[in-house]
């Protein structure tokens, strides 16, 4: 087994590298305080190709691996996790499921936009009520004609106020739970659509959160994206690529929460010496390098298992899992090692708990990964 990275993947992870320092890093803190990164950053993650990685280069794609792939999320999530989720949704859960399941006029359409970020893409799933039993959705899409009309309502969309298309999941028949349920892709600024941005979250401040209500939005039949009745699966296939991403971004926020108490440690001065000496901070950092080092590789290992063609869900879960509450572990280490000026956010370190925190919610909660593992290695589902 080959774990060197290859020339290529070398040099599209330090391009992100060099992208974070000039143009994420300084401002990662500002964004964070003003509750608004600069939309200005999506421009300038299509134009260096990473909205479009893993996407066919014939619908605008810059094609890579998944490695690839997962090497440009962890520099993303190393510098600021609302900027890496905004790749994570527009590309990981938008347009690569486009690509995946759209029909040629719907890849045609979308994908240059998405890939160049010229557009914006959000995955709407979750709602005010249903959120880990996203099977039992309520919008409601009902055939008109030539038409569809949508009503009801979703919660907690990344990039929903700035999202030009909404994936959106609605229900198509009156079959309970995830049967009725098809995937359409909704114009952000179809009549009826309206966008609340959600303020005052823990972490990801700078990330647009919103919540979405459709009354009456019509759309064309054309928007109907893979058969009626599949866009539960389709959601489920999102996702399950969807929680490499986040695996990855989580490595990033561990690696950053390393990188912070190393340094720190090793300037901070206590009892005549840096605390870096003292053997109970050398196992708080101890402790993060370990939690690093085991995130990266499962979660390199489904990029490897996605890249190679094989099943790869139970180990996006396994990765999501562990990468999630490892980033939570990682920094709040970190912030021990930062003593009282971990608690204020003039350090990283604050930062980095409160963006990890919500790795283990999204994308389905820890509890939610623990029940796929446990119903793959069982075969009995606990849902
Ligand atoms: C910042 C942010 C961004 C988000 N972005 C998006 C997005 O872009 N698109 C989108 O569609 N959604 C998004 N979400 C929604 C997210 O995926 C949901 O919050 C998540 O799936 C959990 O749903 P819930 O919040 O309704 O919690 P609930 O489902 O109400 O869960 C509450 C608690 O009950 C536990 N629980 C529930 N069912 C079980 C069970 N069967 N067994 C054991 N425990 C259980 C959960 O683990 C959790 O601890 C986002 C959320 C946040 C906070």
């Amino acid at each position: 087994m080959n774990l060197e990275l290859s020339e290529e993947q070398e040099a599209v992870r330090q391009l992100a590298k060099d992208f974070v320092a000039r143009d994420v890093a300084p401002y990662a803190v500002e964004w964070d305080r003003s509750e608004n990164v600069d939309k200005s950053i999506v421009k300038k993650l299509g134009a260096l190709g990473f909205l479009g990685l893993t996407v066919p280069e014939e619908y605008g794609g810059s094609g890579g691996d998944h490695l690839a792939y997962c090497l440009v999320t962890e520099e993303l999530g190393r510098g600021d996790s609302s900027v890496r989720g905004i790749v994570s949704v527009s590309l990981g859960l938008v347009a690569k499921t486009i690509a995946a399941w759209g029909d040629e006029e719907q890849k045609r359409h979308w994908l240059p936009r998405l890939t160049s970020g010229d557009a914006v893409g959000c995955f709407g799933l979750t709602e005010p009520g249903t959120g880990s039993d996203a099977g039992s959705l309520t919008t409601r899409a009902v055939r008109d004609g030539a038409d569809y009309v949508i009503n009801g309502s979703k919660m907690f969309i990344t990039n929903g106020t700035w999202a030009d298309v909404v994936l959106l999941f609605a229900r198509t028949n009156d079959t309970p739970g995830h049967k009725g349920v098809s995937a359409f892709l909704v114009p952000a600024d179809a009549p009826g659509l309206t966008r609340r941005t959600i303020h005052g979250k823990l972490g990801l401040r700078g990330q647009a959160t919103a919540e979405l209500v459709l009354e009456d939005v019509r759309v064309p039949a054309t928007a109907l994206m893979g058969p009626e009745g599949k866009g539960f699966s389709i959601a489920m296939s999102a996702l399950a690529k969807g929680r490499m991403s986040v695996a990855a971004g989580c490595v990033g926020i561990a690696q950053a929460a390393l990188d912070a108490a190393v340094g720190y440690a090793g300037e901070r001065e206590q009892f005549g010496r840096p605390i870096a000496g003292y053997q109970l901070v050398q196992e708080l950092i101890s402790d993060i390098s370990v939690d690093v080092e085991a995130a990266r590789l499962l979660t390199w290992s489904v990029a490897d298992l996605v890249d190679r063609g094989q099943d790869f869900a139970t180990a996006a879960s396994r990765a999501k899992l562990f990468a999630s509450e490892a980033a939570v572990r990682a920094a709040n280490n970190a912030l021990q090692v930062f003593g009282g000026y971990g608690y204020i956010d003039e350090y990283p370190v604050g930062k980095l708990l409160r963006d990890a925190r919500v790795m283990t919610l999204y994308e389905g909660t820890s509890q939610i990964q623990k029940l796929i593992i446990g119903r793959a290695l069982t075969g009995v589902s606990a849902f």
